[in-house]
């Protein structure tokens, strides 16, 4: 009998835990059996090895081949085991030096010709073996994505036989760089507040939701340039962190989508439309991958026509509202993805869009447009912090007026904001606990009074209570002022105004 051992990764979420591969050859009836991945998988999997050895011109074993698969339990992701069990039968067959495979590990789908296909979720599994203190040799189309994990020694290959060549020490693969992505995606911040015109209350809030990371809702009418403005927020918001971008490019990995090789530390801006499904939108599927929420990590999630999106829907979004994560259960398996992202929703303020408006074109009944409005639960607007009425620009000042700031200008001012931010809590305002809050945000009497006629007048939760502190602490952050003054009370209070509605 002969033995070898072989590692590799397992998807969890954006985690990737070890799996050890173990392949048994022993005399008998020629026979291939492979433990531990689900059946329906099995025969796939020992079809493309078996063919992907032949067509290399190696030997398959002759007699009984048993492939063990560790831990058992684990959520067995189709093809990414090929290359590992491989591998194995050949250093069991005595055709591979075994110790070659000792400080390595390896991952890929075999096509029958040989040739090694990229598979999702190879950035999770590059961190977790680096961390570990191993090689890892990946399919060539994943080399990119590898090459973003600092200090980790990746190889890309593009057949099973380029592999056994080097692992033989006949050739060397050539490492993972970013090269091995296509080409360079386009500059996605190529839109500026520059081009925006008008709508200094909006740019206001738009400054404030970056600095703070708080959640905007903005209400107006079709064609105000509400979507134009959430557009430009990825333009001014601070870049992702070394470890903020790995994770991002973790979940990218995951949900099969390449990470933009130039513009990795961007922060991500998702979009769906509102007829996305709960498992577009939050994840799922029989192998959980990760949803819109989980691709706008650390980044913003744009909701259009918040109330035409599926209310069931809406709900979902309460739990990584606060949290920054979403479990996914299936009914066999659970995962976990991070989904801290910043929600930026627009609505009309009716069915019509118009009402509100001076040409007096809405017809919209009341009872029509309250029904329009109890599509959003109470629950999921008292998380949104800052909420906005856009009203329409004058003609002449969409026209010929000046063009605001540039993005780079406010973007400036955030950046700085946000710094204040990390250096007192490590963490932007938005995410601050009830208790950090009460120690960053220290009220005296006189403002004590004016929150809380706010808060009765305006019928606020205590929840709001404390979103409204959050975002006076941002706005305080953004005037480089360590201390709440009324003022900065006030115009947190004036954004929850829409709450009385
Ligand atoms: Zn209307």
């Amino acid at each position: 009998m002969s033995l070898a051992v072989v590692y590799t990764r397992a998807p969890d979420g954006i985690d990737a835990p070890l799996v050890t591969c173990e392949v048994h050859l022993s005399g008998g009836l020629p026979s291939t059996s492979i433990v531990g991945l689900p059946e329906t998988a099995v025969k796939e999997a020992r079809d493309r090895v078996r063919a992907a050895i032949l067509n290399a011109h190696m030997d398959y074993p002759h007699g009984r081949v048993t492939v063990s698969l560790a831990p058992a339990d684990l959520p067995k992701d189709g093809g990414r085991f090929d290359l590992p069990i491989a591998l194995g039968v050949l250093a069991a067959n005595r055709l591979l030096p075994r110790p070659a495979l000792d400080d390595c590990e390896f991952i890929g789908e075999l096509a029958l010709s040989g040739e090694l296909r990229a598979v999702r979720g190879v950035l999770p599994a590059v961190l977790q073996a680096t961390r570990d203190g191993r090689r890892v040799i990946v399919p060539r189309g994943n080399g990119a994505e590898a090459a973003l994990v600092e200090g980790a020694d990746v190889r890309v290959a593009g057949s099973l036989l380029e592999v056994c060549a080097h692992l033989c020490g006949r050739a060397n693969l050539a490492p993972a760089t970013a090269a091995d992505a296509g080409p360079a995606a386009a500059d996605a911040n190529a839109a500026d507040l520059a081009d925006v015109r008008g709508q200094p209350q909006a740019r206001r809030a738009l400054e404030i939701a970056a600095a703070g990371a708080h959640n905007l809702l903005l209400v107006g009418p079709p064609g105000t340039g509400k979507t134009m403005l959430a557009s430009r927020l990825p333009g001014i918001l601070p870049p992702l962190g070394e470890d903020e971008a790995l994770e991002l490019a973790a979940v990218r990995s995951v949900a099969g989508h390449d990470t933009p090789v130039g513009a990795w530390k961007v922060r991500a801006f998702r979009a769906p439309h509102h007829t996305a499904s709960a498992v577009a939108l939050v994840g799922g599927g029989s192998i959980p991958r990760p949803g819109e929420i989980s691709l706008a990590h650390h980044g913003v999630l744009f909701l259009d026509e918040l109330p035409e999106f599926d209310r069931h829907v809406l709900e979902v979004l309460r739990e990584p509202l606060e949290s920054g994560r979403i479990a996914i259960s299936r009914a066999a398996r659970q995962a976990e993805f991070p989904a801290a992202f910043q929600l930026v929703a627009a609505m009309n303020p009716c069915p019509c869009g118009h009402a509100g408006d001076s040409s007096g074109r809405c017809r919209c009944t009341p009872e029509a447009i309250a029904r329009y409005r109890a599509r959003l639960s109470g629950p999921l607007l008292d998380r949104i912090d800052l909420k906005l009425e856009v009203p329409r620009v004058p003609q002449a000042e969409l026209r010929g007026g000046p063009g605001g700031e540039s993005s780079a200008m406010v973007r400036a001012r955030v950046v700085a904001a946000r710094a204040l931010q990390l250096a007192r809590a490590g963490k932007p305002n938005a995410r601050l606990g009830n208790r950090e809050v009460e120690r960053d945000c220290a009220l005296d009497a006189a403002q004590h009074a004016l929150l809380d006629r706010a808060t009765d007048r305006l019928g606020l939760s205590a929840r709001a209570y404390h979103r409204v502190l959050r975002v006076a602490r941002t706005i305080a952050d953004l005037a480089g002022s360590a201390r709440l003054d009324a003022a900065h009370l006030a115009e947190a209070i004036q954004y929850r105004r829409l709450d009385a509605n």
